[in-house]
């Protein structure tokens, strides 16, 4: 099986996504590229029902596909574009309850910095890419706009896409920038959120890249 690894990555956080509250039904998609193909959620094939072997195989380069039996994704160029211009290897996009309500926001062009978070998205704050039909070509380059300097934008009506490094890691940011989203939607339901300045964010950014943020458990034994 190709990108055997990869599959069963999509498929273990597969059974995570509907209890963590980042999709609803068949919404939303996971992919992570190895050199010059990408493994990547099936096309509305209900979480529960995923296997490794389910998981849709595709030329990198083309899209076409290369191995699984059932179709990719109706975002594959959303992901395709997304790794593209990011320069990652992961990509994770739900349509989330806080991340798509800041998205359908009259008067939100962005998800500005209300906290510190908003820096493991690459700048100081995380736009909304203009609306375009689901899997469309314009739809994914309105998202490569908004990606520019970013690994991370909202969808204008329709929901959020991360990347990262690896499929674990665009994971968590994906929860954390459900997070920020609903600390936004707090702040302005009860005040006026007070934001971060560019200055304050790029301490941050500087703080992680020199001294990483979190730890890993060390091995046991
Ligand atoms: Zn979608």
């Amino acid at each position: 099986m190709l990108l055997q690894t990869a599959r069963e990555e999509i498929a273990q956080a597969c059974s995570r996504l509907t209890s963590d509250g980042l999709v609803v039904g068949t919404a939303g998609n996971l992919s992570v590229r190895e050199g010059d193909m990408l493994a990547i959620t099936p096309s509305g094939l209900p979480y529960q029902d995923m296997r490794p072997d389910l998981v849709a195989v595709v030329d990198y380069h083309t899209g076409e596909q290369v191995e699984g039996p059932l179709k990719p994704a109706s975002e594959l160029d959303l992901h395709l574009t997304t790794l593209r211009v990011t320069g990652l290897n992961a990509v994770v996009h739900t349509h989330s309850h806080a991340a798509t309500t800041v998205a359908s926001l009259q008067d939100v062009a962005v998800l500005p910095a209300v906290h510190y978070y908003i820096s493991m998205f690459g700048g100081p704050d995380v736009r909304v890419a203009d609306y375009a039909v689901y899997g469309s070509p314009e739809l994914a380059a309105n998202v490569a706009k908004a990606l520019e300097g970013r690994t991370a934008a909202l969808m204008s009506n329709h929901g959020s896409v991360v990347a990262g490094p690896a499929l674990s890691a665009t994971y968590t940011l994906a929860l954390e920038l459900e997070w920020v989203c609903d600390l936004y939607l707090r702040t302005r339901a009860v005040g006026t959120p007070k934001i971060l300045s560019d200055a304050q964010i790029e301490a941050v950014a500087r703080k992680i890249r020199d001294t990483g943020y979190g730890q890993s458990a060390p091995k046991e034994g």
